[in-house]
């Protein structure tokens, strides 16, 4: 029986498991395309998926690995044919459906898009899931009509991997660009990405009042609860921040004040079941705003034998910027 490298997670009696194994091709789900994974990624969820820290995972074995990129083997897609190159990000990969840390993977051929025109393997998954989020979020403040002319736009959690994105798309879009970050130690890398404030995590411990100073008119969160809170307080009239993580906690322990007495507008970013048209849309985005020197700067290419440590770390908060992982 033909068998393919692979991360698995099995359920423990403590909770769960990953590891290094040879996974039985026969055991793969069900798909009308078939690919060979060439590369990967390491998203905060990966990092849930693999810890057990959050149940993300839902099914038993898993492989985890919510982004990849490869070339399709086969395929009963009309979309797709042999050769094809494609990325796959999301639709519940890695969570309920075997997913990208695998030299192998079958897929709905409905989940792929084709590599982006510009962008080679690897780069799409320096991007992966982390930096297509930030593109929606940047889609969806322009959507609701903020424009750099309205003032600075801040990131939260800006070395990690949204974060570094989103500053660098932000620059490009012609925003005054804050980035607050919990390592101060990364303002050089921050500044290189396009960033012309640095904050500290600590501006964003203390008591939120319900209305502060108004200092941004953008935002693009990544972190959530309280630093959320306070970034919301000091959003200015009609302003906007696009919310898509909770790297500090789920909660929001803000008040109405912002939403009703400034007119601030709270917008919702969810990467995981985006119709088609707004992927293909980010992904033409990213291929055309992101500068390539940038994305080289925020990117650490990793063996695939190292996954599972890298998966450890971004929960930890240790990782900078966007890993890569290369499949063997
Ligand atoms: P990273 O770990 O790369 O980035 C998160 C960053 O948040 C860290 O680098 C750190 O930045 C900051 N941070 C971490 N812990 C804390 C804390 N306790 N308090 C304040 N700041 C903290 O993760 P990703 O960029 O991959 O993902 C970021 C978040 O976005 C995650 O919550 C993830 O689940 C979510 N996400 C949601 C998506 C969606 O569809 N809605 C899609 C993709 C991601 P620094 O060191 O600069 O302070």
């Amino acid at each position: 029986m033909a068998s393919f490298k692979a991360v698995r997670i099995d359920k423990t009696d403590t909770g769960s498991q990953a590891a290094y194994v040879d996974f039985d091709e026969a055991d793969l789900m069900e798909g009308d395309v078939t690919l060979r994974v060439t590369h990967s990624t390491v998203n905060y969820k990966d990092g849930l998926a693999i810890t057990g820290k959050s149940p993300v995972v839902r099914r038993f074995p898993m492989i985890p690995g919510v982004d990849l990129a490869g070339t399709v083997e086969t395929s009963a897609n009309p979309e797709f044919k042999p050769g094809d190159q494609v990325v796959l990000n999301g639709w519940g990969v890695g969570e309920m459906h075997l997913g990208g840390y695998a030299q192998r993977a079958r897929v709905k051929g409905d989940w792929l898009v084709p590599l982006p025109a510009g962008l080679t393997p690897a780069q799409a998954m320096a991007i992966g899931t982390a930096g297509y989020t930030a593109m929606l979020a940047l889609m969806a403040l322009e959507k609701h009509g903020i424009t750099p002319a309205m003032g600075p736009a801040i990131v939260t959690g800006a070395a990690g991997g949204v974060g570094s994105v989103a500053v660098a798309i932000l620059k490009h879009a012609g925003y005054h660009v804050i980035a607050s970050t919990g390592r101060p130690e990364e303002a050089d890398y921050l500044h290189g990405l396009g960033a012309d404030e640095i904050m500290t995590r600590q501006d964003f411990e203390g008591p939120v009042r319900p209305l502060m100073k108004e200092r941004w008119a953008a935002g693009i969160d990544s972190v959530g609860s309280l630093t959320l809170a306070h970034v919301l307080a000091q959003t200015r009239v009609r302003g906007a921040i696009a919310a898509c993580g909770l790297a500090q906690g789920m909660d929001l322990p803000t008040s109405v004040a912002p939403f009703i007495l400034r007119g601030v507008c709270l917008l919702g970013v969810e990467s995981v079941t985006c119709p088609k048209p707004l992927r293909l849309e980010a992904w033409a985005r990213l291929a055309k705003e992101l500068d390539r020197a940038k994305l080289a700067s925020m990117t650490t290419t990793i063996p695939f034998d190292r996954v599972i440590d890298a998966a450890r770390d971004i929960v930890q908060g240790k990782i900078r910027g966007r890993f890569v992982v290369e499949i063997p």
